[in-house]
């Protein structure tokens, strides 16, 4: 692969902003909540399922948006949390939204031990990643696939940017896509606040992720040609192996 991108703390200045957009976010959120929430009482069986999706997932908004209304300070809420639930319910939500016309390919390590993280913002930073590459397909030629895999590397030692220190991060977690690639020009930008190059777009999502993925511990990474994006998520787990060091 041609370039690498790695984590940059850029998403600092997210801080600013954080309080505002939560403020504005949470009044609409608890209307979508309470309507979800009266139908499910309400509608059928077969809708019901969908009314508790909305729910839910104004449930992780409202989350997310606590979260960004302490931006940073707060030390995160930490469980094992089991990555294959957390793809899965990814994959799902993806194709019953945004993903329905892109083929998935999933490709896991059933042995992995569980992410020392938080289940919900690893929820997040996943979807965020699965939204750019489902929008950089259908940007595209509209259909593509997208690969969720993860592996356990036990003895491999990671380079943390900007110091000569090197981390254990047994975990990964590979996002990629087949769609166009990413551009020269923002490639440096990738992780900063606000760069976008949707009409549509907050460019935040990556920004966020890199803040989430730092406060883990864990390191991101982009790898990008034409025809194939990498974004590669490097995790710390609960439990290590007897005799690895
Ligand atoms: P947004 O998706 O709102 O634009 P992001 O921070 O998620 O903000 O992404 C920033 C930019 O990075 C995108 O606008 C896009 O140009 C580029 N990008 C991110 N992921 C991909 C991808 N998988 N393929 C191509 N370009 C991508
Ligand atoms: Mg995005």
């Amino acid at each position: 692969l041609d370039r690498q991108m790695t984590f940059r703390n850029a998403a600092r200045s997210v801080s600013g902003m954080a309080a505002i957009l939560a403020h504005e976010v949470k009044n609409p959120l608890s209307g979508i909540r309470g309507a979800a929430q009266l139908l499910e009482s309400t509608v059928v069986e077969n809708d019901r399922e969908l009314a508790v999706l909305i729910r839910e997932e104004a449930d992780r908004i409202r989350a997310l948006v606590e979260r960004m209304e302490m931006f940073s300070e707060k030390p995160i809420e930490r469980r094992p949390v089991n990555i294959h639930r957390v793809l899965e319910h990814v994959r799902l939500l993806a194709q019953r939204g945004f993903a329905a016309h892109i083929r998935f390919i999933e490709n896991y390590d059933p042995s992995l031990p569980p992410v020392w993280g938080n289940r919900d913002q690893l929820v997040q930073v996943l979807l965020n990643l699965v939204k750019n590459a489902a929008e950089a397909i259908t940007a595209d030629t509209g259909s593509g696939e997208i690969t969720l895999c993860t592996a356990y590397r036990h003895s491999v030692r990671l380079a943390v940017p900007g110091s000569d220190q090197r981390m254990h991060l047994p975990l990964m977690v590979t996002v990629r896509d087949s769609g166009p690639g990413i551009s020269e020009s923002i490639r440096p930008h990738l992780f900063e606040p606000f760069l976008t190059t949707k009409v549509t777009g907050t460019g935040l999502g990556l920004a966020l992720a890199a803040k989430i993925i730092g406060d883990h511990g864990g390191l991101i990474e982009i790898e990008s040609r034409p025809g194939r994006t990498d974004v590669l998520l490097h995790l710390p787990v609960l439990v290590e192996d007897e005799g690895e060091q």
